[in-house]
């Protein structure tokens, strides 16, 4: 019994050990994107590891807690849309009932986003809460009433006007920060719909937004109220609501406010 599983299993961790080597070449390489053959070529090895690993293992003291599929992790995945614009519709649909990552098990909604589908101004948030989980929409609960106050009545421009969309899609339990691997599953989501709505400006509200954006550790509280850039688009990164209410000051109404009116004046400009 145990040799029968044993070959399967060692063809798949070789499988798994190219994969990873392939990676440190491209990374050695100073390659900080996949380029698309690579990512394929990955994702294929990752599948035929898939294959190869055995469909029950045998339960013995040596068995990893981890199934040898799993062990690899594919890096994200190439959207169909790739370089061209695609239309939300085509984002949403592909994203369809999704299962890429274990949120999907405890959400009651997927929240794919909310407004007008051409806007000049996007807001990116991190990720539902509850009321945006029982709703479907992003920034419903609390900090999103506050959101919305801050467009219409800061901006002064309908909340219909903007486009509002999170780095996850699905409630994280307990509101806890999305881990890597869920913010890395739904990346191609949130690019797809950035590359959809091809906004003037991107807002990004909180810490987490703005560093997955930058793709570096942002202070937010430092760096709010700078002109950043995402891939050509002026980025502003401001406070996240739920911050403002936890430390509802003069102070960081008048920052976030600041902060509004230079993104609606640039999408203006
Ligand atoms: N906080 C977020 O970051 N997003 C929401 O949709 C709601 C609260």
């Amino acid at each position: 019994m145990a040799s029968e599983a044993s070959e399967p299993k060692d063809e798949a961790r070789a499988l798994i050990a190219s994969a990873h080597a392939l990676v440190r070449e491209l990374i050695e390489e100073g390659v900080s994107e996949f380029p698309r053959a690579a990512a394929a070529e990955v994702a294929s090895v990752a599948t035929t590891a898939k294959a190869a690993a055995p469909a029950k293992r045998a339960e013995t003291r040596e068995s990893p807690k981890v199934s040898v599929a799993e062990e690899l992790t594919p890096g994200p995945e190439i959207p169909p849309w790739g370089d061209r614009r695609p239309e939300l519709e085509e984002v949403q649909n592909h994203l369809g009932d999704c299962k890429r990552c274990g949120l999907c098990e405890g959400r009651r909604s997927i929240v794919f986003g909310d407004g007008n589908p051409n806007a000049d101004l996007m807001f990116v948030g991190e990720g539902p809460g509850e009321q945006e989980d029982l709703r479907g929409l992003p920034f419903v609960g609390r900090a999103g009433d506050l959101l919305t106050q801050m467009i219409e009545k800061g901006i002064g421009i309908p909340r219909s006007e903007v486009y509002i969309c999170n780095i996850v899609k699905c409630r994280p339990p307990r509101n806890r920060n999305p881990l890597p691997a869920e913010v890395s599953a739904c990346r191609p989501f949130l690019d797809g719909q950035i590359r959809a709505v091809a906004p003037k400006v991107i807002v990004t509200l909180g810490k987490p937004a703005a560093s997955l954006l930058l793709g570096r550790d942002v202070a937010i509280t430092k760096i709010r109220g700078t002109w950043q850039s995402y891939q050509d688009i002026p980025l502003m990164p401001t406070l996240h609501p739920a911050y403002v209410l936890r430390q509802y000051t003069t102070e960081t109404r008048r920052a976030v406010w600041q902060d509004l009116q230079a993104a609606i004046e640039r999408t203006r400009a």
